[in-house]
């Protein structure tokens, strides 16, 4: 299993576009049926190397990093299992 950071907004529950601000600076694109990053920018440096906060591109709300972070591990968890349900029926 590979990880992935997936975000979530806690605010709106967007999950395809974000700024995420930490040390760096970096706007991605997430696929909502795939739970996986799908587009990112270069990573550019951030001059404030203290922020960890993700900004949501629909409501333009700031978030802590971690917050929405664990949001998307739920909602990736939630989606696996989701569709883990659905090839796991019974064909023996
Ligand atoms: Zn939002």
């Amino acid at each position: 299993m590979k990880t992935n950071r997936f975000f979530v907004c806690p605010y709106c529950g967007n999950v395809e576009k974000f700024k995420i601000f930490t040390s760096n600076y970096q706007v991605i694109k997430q696929s909502q049926e795939t739970g996986m990053c799908i587009d990112k920018s270069g990573i550019l440096p951030n001059l404030r190397q203290h922020d960890n906060y993700v900004e949501c591109q629909k409501c333009l709300k700031k978030s802590e990093y971690e917050v929405a972070i664990d949001l998307g591990r739920k909602f990736i968890e939630h989606t696996r299992s989701f569709s883990l349900a659905n090839v796991s029926l019974p064909v023996r």
